[in-house]
This record gives structure tokens, C-alpha cells and sequence, in this order.
């Protein structure tokens, strides 16, 4: 079973401070409008029926395989133009709220979650308060970060809270096991993978991560599942054994594939 989702954070008119977190280092993953636009146009390219939504079960479609969008941090651009954009191709997003930032300048209210969530895209938690580090943490605290964002999602929403991501990436078997614990089924990491993994209850999915000049084109071809650009992700350096291994060929030209990309 597998499925490619991508990873978005926020989509700006011009000025990125106005959604999401403040700051450079969040700056690089926030996406100008039109670029988003662009992706969305190429995705599209790919097909009908490809862009889909988390069931609670997890089971997707063996073939074609699924592409699911997901965007962190809940800024206050995932009601408008993100769901928007989405909508108007008939697809639905997955949106994963910091929920000690609801109603906070930049991020999205209350009611705003509810709008998104009557629409039909899919709320999730992104821990309380985002902390750094999350795999860092002692177990109690995380286990609070995802509980405490469970409680206040299944407030706003009416219903509990059954998938979350991890802020900052910052994935390991005992952030996985606190979300298991705080009752959820679904957790997306920042693991550049298609393949999907079971812990218990819980099924852990991976994500590409889109950035802010990550082209149309790219995106594509993250969601199309191409070998190439996925493992542009996957393998650093110190990982390319293998790719040499499969033969000199494929390797030579990923390595062409790969320059003429990190130029
Ligand atoms: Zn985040």
C-alpha cells in the first residue's frame, strides 16, 4: 500500500508574515499563490481520481496511487485562498492545526476550522504549541502536546480529532507511540516516503515537503511518484550506495537529473 502525500505550509499574496509563523527559517516553506495555482494545474495534468482524502481506515487504492495535500501550522491562508484553490478542482486538503494559536493573529479562528471542516477538508492536530524538538521532549509532555490538541480540536469540531503530523519534522517511534497513546490512528511525519507503516493502531505515513521555490514541474513529478525526484529526497549523499548498486546507468542518469536540479 502505497501513497504520496505532500507537505504545504502556507499559501501568501505577497506578503508571508500575514499567515502562519513569523520569521525566515518559516518564510521558506510558504508559498506564493500563484505558484500554488501552478502546482495544483500541474497535479492536475496527472489525472482524475488521483487527489484523495484520509479515510480512518487508512486503505487507499493500490492503483493509481493517491495523492493527498496536507498543510501545516494552520495560518490563517488554509481558509483563504488555500481551501479555495483546492475546491475549485474539486479536491479537499488536509489541514493540521496548532491549536494554541487558534484565534491568534495569522492563524485560523475557531470558526474558521469549522467552515473548513464543513466543507469537507479534513482537521487534524499539529501538537499545542508546536514546540521545538518535539522528539526531545520527555514522554509526558509529548503525550500532553497531543492530548491537550485532541481535547481542544474535538471542542471546536464536535467530534475527536483522529490524525495528526508532527511539528518540525521531528519524528521517532516514541513520538509515534505518545500520539497512539493520545488516541490517534493517523500520524504523517516529514519522512520523504510513499511507503506506509503500521505501529499498533496507528498508521504512519511520510510527506514531501514542498518549499517555496519548489517549481510546479517538481511537484509534479513528487506526486506523479517518478523514482527520480522522490529519491532526490531520500538519498543524501551518504546514502547513494544502493542507487550505484542498481547500475551505472540509472545511476549516472539520476545524477544528471540531480545537478541539473540542484543548480
Ligand atoms: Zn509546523
Amino acid at each position: 500500500m502505497k501513497q504520496i502525500s505532500l507537505l504545504y505550509h502556507d499559501v501568501v499574496r505577497g506578503h508571508a508574515s500575514a499567515s502562519g509563523f513569523p520569521g525566515a527559517d518559516a518564510d521558506i516553506y510558504k508559498l506564493e499563490e500563484a505558484n500554488f495555482s501552478a502546482h495544483l494545474s500541474q497535479i492536475a495534468k496527472l489525472g482524475e481520481g488521483r487527489v484523495q482524502l484520509l479515510k480512518k481506515s487508512a486503505e487507499f487504492q493500490a492503483q493509481p496511487i493517491p495523492i493527498l495535500f496536507t498543510f501545516d501550522d494552520g495560518g490563517v491562508s488554509a481558509h483563504e485562498p488555500t481551501a479555495s484553490l483546492l475546491e475549485a478542482r474539486g479536491w479537499r486538503g488536509h489541514f493540521y492545526i496548532v491549536t494554541e494559536r487558534v484565534g491568534q493573529p495569522g492563524f485560523l479562528s475557531a470558526d474558521q476550522i469549522r467552515d473548513l471542516h464543513r466543507r469537507g477538508h479534513h482537521i487534524g492536530s499539529h501538537s499545542h504549541s508546536h514546540p521545538a524538538g518535539f522528539s526531545t521532549l520527555t514522554w509526558e509532555k509529548m503525550l500532553h502536546e497531543w492530548k491537550e490538541s485532541r481535547r481542544i480540536l474535538g471542542e471546536i469540531l464536535g467530534e475527536p480529532a483522529w490524525s495528526a503530523s508532527v511539528p518540525g519534522g521531528f519524528y521517532s517511534r516514541e513520538v509515534a507511540r505518545a500520539a497512539h497513546e493520545a488516541g490517534y490512528t493517523i500520524l504523517f511525519n516529514s519522512e520523504p516516503t510513499a511507503v506506509v507503516s503500521q505501529m499498533g493502531r496507528l498508521t504512519i505515513l511520510g510527506r514531501y515537503g514542498i518549499q517555496r521555490q519548489t517549481s510546479p514541474e517538481l511537484a509534479q513529478s513528487l506526486a506523479r511518484a517518478d523514482f527520480f525526484p522522490r529519491a532526490a529526497q531520500s538519498f543524501t549523499w551518504n546514502a547513494k550506495k544502493p542507487l550505484k548498486k542498481i547500475g551505472g546507468k540509472l545511476w549516472l542518469s539520476f545524477r544528471r537529473w540531480f545537478f541539473k536540479k540542484s543548480n
